[in-house]
């Protein structure tokens, strides 16, 4: 089989592969701005259709009791991603705008190749835990905890790292035992679709486990935290979003795990080796053009250090121009749609207006007319209290703010309504431990370092979400308990 854009007209719904009723989308290349193909356009009775296949699989099939079936899925699964990767690399730059080093990482390589620790974990988890004898109300009792599938799980998803994003989310669920409707963000449908059709052809996961409804229209992904036949919500996406989804999953009381926005912090210390940092900053912001929920956006520097700080950054982002995302040597290319480059466009503004200095960037670049590029830029002469260091701007846009010392430092990363992830660089080993102490967020990397992996749990604190995804508790986010007691 040949993962061809073609094949991405069709849902995955019981299985099969169907044309949607709402007909088909137009997928939108971010760095030509050329229609380069259509998605399936599901409503609302596809989506009707997608989670009662997924109930049905859930209430009426041993998948959530037959850990090796899911192991060999999942197993199955990697293994076909992998074998076409050469095609999903290549149509994921096309409709996200990836860069293509990147989608031999976290962009697509990486992730696929995740599944197959979620596979280990359907297979070697302790699905039961002695809990020993007690003697409640004076009864000697025999307990025992067991784990089983929270059931039918509606996972929405953003289009920055759509592939990253929808394993981290399938990949968990479905080695727990839940059966999954899958809704992709309306900007890259292609990457969730052509995982359907290798799912149908390709594997043998049985009909309604894993259900993917591509569509243009929110509403029909919002089905999904009303639906009382839906137990458990999980969302990736804007904190706005995660609030609505929030809400929405009251009414039937469902389990709602959100991954949101950020604005993390990258401090750096006096005792740190400055051009290092500020080089390293400025890689993380151009990275996919900023467009990722964990990227560094506010660099924290020494105050007295402040000019020499804005020259090394701003020279390190001058080596960074934007490219066309198909050049293997391109970190930064376009932002995702004409709506983002806009979003982002108007933060830059805000920041003239709010009295700041655009050290380098602020513009679109010379030279690319096509496609939706913005200028890596820096931003000097604001406090954190600007609207550009306290809101996400999800573009190449770095706020450079000077602090008076480590417990500055520490107090401006956490004046924020996000708390997702930053990095320290310095070099005594006490104070970096004091900064990653007093830093409240998820993940905090040191002098460069890298947290990202399938075994490391990843999420927020505040505003930036409630839960863990990837790692064992990211799994377990999709169990639940059961205490069983028998007298002896
Ligand atoms: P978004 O919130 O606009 O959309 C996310 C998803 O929600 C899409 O699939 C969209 O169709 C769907 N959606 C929109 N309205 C909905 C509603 N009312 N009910 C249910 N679903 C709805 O976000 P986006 O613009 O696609 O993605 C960018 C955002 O995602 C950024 O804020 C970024 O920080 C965040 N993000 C967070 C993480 C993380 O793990 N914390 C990872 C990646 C992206």
């Amino acid at each position: 089989m040949s993962i061809r854009p073609e094949s991405a007209t069709d849902l995955l719904i019981d299985g099969k592969l169907i044309p949607a009723s709402g007909g088909t989308f137009d997928v939108v290349n971010p760095a030509t701005e050329e229609v380069i193909g259509q998605a399936a356009d599901a409503t609302a009775a596809d989506m009707d259709a997608a989670i009662d296949a997924a109930r049905r699989a859930f209430d009426t099939t041993g998948w959530s009791r037959d850990h090796s079936l899911r192991a060999r899925c999942l197993r199955q699964l990697r293994d076909a991603l992998l074998a076409h990767a050469d095609e999903f690399r290549e149509l994921t730059t096309a409709e996200v705008g990836a860069p293509a080093f990147l989608t031999g990482g976290p962009q697509f390589a990486g992730p696929a190749e995740d599944l197959g620790y979620f596979a280990d974990l359907a297979e070697n988890y302790a699905w039961t835990r002695d809990l020993g004898r007690a003697q409640p109300m004076g009864i000697d009792n025999q307990r025992e905890l067991r784990y089983e599938a929270v059931g039918v799980v509606g996972a929405i998803t953003p289009w920055n790292f759509p592939h990253q994003i929808n394993f981290a989310k399938i990949g968990p669920a479905l080695a727990a035992g839940c059966t999954v409707v899958l809704k992709p963000a309306p900007d890259t449908p292609w990457a969730a679709a052509l995982v359907g059709k290798v799912i149908a052809e390709e594997t043998d996961f049985p009909p309604g486990v894993i259900n993917i409804v591509t569509s243009s229209d929110h509403g029909v992904g919002a089905v999904l935290s009303t639906d009382p036949r839906v137990d458990l919500v999980s969302f990736t996406g804007s904190t706005a979003t995660g609030k609505k989804v929030m809400a929405a999953a009251s009414e039937s009381l469902k389990k709602v795990f959100l991954e949101l926005g950020g604005k993390s912090a990258f401090i750096v210390l006096d005792d740190a080796d400055l051009n290092s940092a500020c080089s390293m900053a400025a890689f993380a912001v151009v990275t996919h053009a900023g467009q990722g929920c964990a990227i560094t956006t506010r660099l924290l520097v020494p105050r007295e250090r402040l000019d020499e700080a804005i020259a090394a950054t701003r020279d390190a982002l001058a080596g960074l121009p934007p490219g066309d995302p198909a050049d293997p040597g391109t970190i930064c290319g376009p932002l995702i749609s004409a709506a983002q480059r806009e979003r982002v466009e108007g933060y830059i503004r805000l920041a003239r207006e709010e009295g700041g200095t655009i050290e380098i960037g602020g513009g679109r670049p010379a030279g690319r007319d096509r496609g939706f590029y913005v200028e890596p830029t820096l931003i000097s002469g604001l406090d954190n209290s600007a609207r550009v260091a306290q809101e996400e701007i999800f573009g190449p846009v770095l706020v450079i703010i000077p602090h008076d010392g480590d417990e500055d430092a520490v107090r401006i990363a956490n004046d924020s309504p996000y708390g997702l992830s930053g990095m320290v660089y310095g070099t005594d080993e006490e104070r970096i431990n004091a900064v990653v102490d007093g830093v409240r967020t998820g993940t905090m990397g040191v002098n460069g370092g890298i947290w990202y992996s399938a075994d490391v749990p990843f999420g927020g604190h505040k505003a930036s979400g409630i839960g863990r995804e990837m790692g064992v508790a990211g799994f377990e986010e999709y169990l639940e308990s059961k205490a069983v007691a028998r007298p002896v």
